[in-house]
């Protein structure tokens, strides 16, 4: 049996920065950091926007206090704000930190870093390189892993967490180059396995975006919370659903329907195109379903809108968005500095996930922890996004929660002893899930039933829900539950085998799914991401509370726990 003091599942941003602080905090301690991908392929690399902090560089007027009120009332006032606390006043040290190791940020004149205007935030605080921030973030850390001497297990696939008696003794997993199976324990286990993009039809999410950590959570007997509230991004390139950063319009773009009307004048007249992303993507889809979209030909009554640069000139362009006009040219063939891009919303990230205390561990309830175990980044709701997340608060989140949980996992080890585990009986189970996988006698193919899935998701639980829908959606997503258990893979090796992976990515993908529907189903209101056509209003008598939904073969229970307010006490929410 592997055997370290700490697991890390996920060399995203979270992974990563955890890994380095645990190695700062305690130099002895064995850490290993597991992933699927390699850690500079995790989805963390194609963050383009940047990185909130009130470092003032740019804006004088800006605090900690004006950053926490954005983020809450980002939030529909559904995160805790204890936790907002901590992520706006730890921001401008973490990112000073991040300078000290070798991020190459962008620039003012005068040498300090450069900060641009971003959705919903009130002061311009958004940090940045170029339109590669994730980019130049990672790559430093995933550096920084190397020299503090962390094990990494890169493209090892983890398909267990193993829980026993209300503790996390260790993961299962394998190695995809060879199909090796092994079991590895250790004093802590953290998850920090990034979002679950992949479970609808259009998303910016990368491959591996598929909610594995979140699954096996769940499956695992353990609750997660907010699941309904999911982020679609305005601004996904038509058709392909590939992310246009909020940078472009932080750097001045216009919005404007088939008609050439900058329509956001109509929904947040004082932010435009920059209010938050809930908003905005309602207004896109508004103005589509009332035929004021485009099609290709530029004929209206079509599925996307515009996004217009030309007016930011050719070298503003290339000099502050210059990977977003490349990716409308690489992908559509449209040049941004002489045609609009179209544009529709993409999902985009996941605002719930493993519940969290502000330590990283993990909640087993609403009022109780799990022993050994701890998650922070995407995967993790702790909660500072709440109902709506705003942009580059996600790259912030992975780098205080991940320095902070990385710490407390430091201290949590000192006094602990390896657990012991019974090894064979969970390599048995899972070799027989395996092999009954790739032996079973099916009749569907997997990409058939993914895309199924996916459009089960995107049709019946996207922008605009209601209770109807939401049924039917539940029950096609059992139907299609159903032709899992009969897919026929082609591939029946152990080596690179990544017909299989895909298998087990897409049990994960459909137990995420089906929390999301379920929890959805069951917030009878209107907040942030999640837009009830059956109840437009926000209910903060019944709904001012996280959900917490356990899952079981037998169905899914919801159950809900208190907001923390301590700052700001909820409004109505305008822009
Ligand atoms: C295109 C795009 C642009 C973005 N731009 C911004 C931005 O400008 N600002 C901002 O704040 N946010 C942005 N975001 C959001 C932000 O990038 C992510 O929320 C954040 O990077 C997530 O980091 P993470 O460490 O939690 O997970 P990830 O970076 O997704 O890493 C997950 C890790 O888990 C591993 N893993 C998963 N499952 C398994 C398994 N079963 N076994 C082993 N390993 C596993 C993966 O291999 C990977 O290493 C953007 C997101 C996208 C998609």
């Amino acid at each position: 049996m592997l055997e370290h003091d700490v697991i890390i599942v996920g060399g995203g941003l979270a992974g990563s920065r955890a890994a380095v602080e645990i190695a700062r905090t305690n130099p002895s301690l064995s850490i290993a950091v597991i992933a699927k991908t390699h850690p500079i392929r995790s989805h963390s690399v194609a963050a383009q926007g940047g990185i909130a902090a009130s470092l003032k560089n740019v804006d004088s007027a800006d605090s900690w206090q004006a950053h926490a009120f954005d983020t809450v009332k980002g939030s529909d006032y559904l995160a805790d704000q204890d936790a907002v606390e901590i992520l706006t006043k730890e921001a401008p040290d973490v990112v000073i930190d991040l300078e000290h190791m070798g991020v190459l940020f962008s620039r003012l004149d005068d040498g300090r870093i450069a900060q641009r205007a971003f959705g919903g935030h009130s002061h311009n605080r958004t940090c940045y390189a170029a339109d590669k921030t994730g980019h130049a973030i990672l790559h430093e850390l995933v550096n920084n892993l190397r020299r503090y001497g962390v094990h990494i297990y890169d493209e090892w696939y983890v398909m267990r967490l193993i829980l026993e008696e209300n503790q996390a003794k260790g993961v299962l997993m394998f190695r995809i180059l060879d199909g090796q199976m092994e079991v590895m324990r250790a004093k802590a286990v953290m998850f920090a396995t990034g979002g679950y993009g992949r479970a609808f039809n259009t998303t910016s999410n990368d491959y591996a975006s598929t909610g594995d950590g979140l699954a096996i959570t769940a499956l695992a007997g353990l609750p997660l919370e907010d699941m309904e509230f999911v982020q679609f991004h305005p601004t996904g390139l038509y058709p392909v659903g590939v992310l246009i950063s909020e940078a472009v319009r932080g750097e001045g773009a216009y919005l404007i329907n088939c008609e050439g009307d900058r329509f956001m004048a109509n929904y947040a007249p004082s932010r435009m195109e920059l209010a938050p992303r809930d908003i905005t993507s309602r207004a896109i889809t508004r103005e589509v379903r009332a035929g004021r979209g485009a099609h290709r030909d530029g004929s209206p009554g079509g599925p996307f809108v515009y996004l217009d640069l030309r007016h930011m000139g050719k070298e503003k362009i290339m000099s502050r968005v210059p990977f977003c006009w490349e990716e409308a040219h690489r992908l559509i063939g449209v040049d941004a500095v002489k045609e609009p891009m179209p544009i529709r919303p993409t999902i985009h990230y996941s605002m719930g996930g493993i519940p969290v205390n502000t330590d990283g561990q993990v909640r087993s309830s609403g009022d109780g922890l799990v022993e050994g175990f701890f998650a922070a980044g995407e995967s993790a709701c702790v909660s500072v996004h709440g109902a709506n997340r705003l942009g580059s608060n996600s790259l912030l989140e992975c780098v205080v929660f991940g320095r902070r949980t990385g710490a407390s996992i430091a201290r949590y080890v000192e006094n602990r002893k390896l657990p012991s585990i019974d090894e064979q009986r969970y390599i048995k189970e899972a070799k027989q899930q395996i092999q009954s996988l790739l032996e079973q006698p099916g009749e569907y193919r997997i990409n058939q039933v993914r895309q199924e899935f996916q459009d089960a998701m995107t049709d019946y639980c996207g922008v605009f829900r209601n209770e109807e829908l939401m049924k039917q959606g539940l029950e096609k997503v059992q139907q299609i539950q159903h032709k899992y258990s009969q897919i026929y893979l082609d591939d029946k090796g152990s080596c690179w085998n990544t017909e299989l992976i895909e298998a087990l990515e897409l049990r994960s993908l459909m137990v995420v799914g089906q929390m999301i529907m379920t929890s959805a189903l069951n917030r009878q209101e209107s907040r942030g991401a999640h837009c009830r056509e059956d109840y437009t209003e926000r209910d903060d008598e019944k709904y001012l509370q996280h959900t917490m939904a356990y899952y079981s073969a037998a169905g899914i229970d919801i159950q809900y726990r208190p907001v923390t307010i301590t700052m700001f006490e909820p409004k109505e929410r305008k822009y």
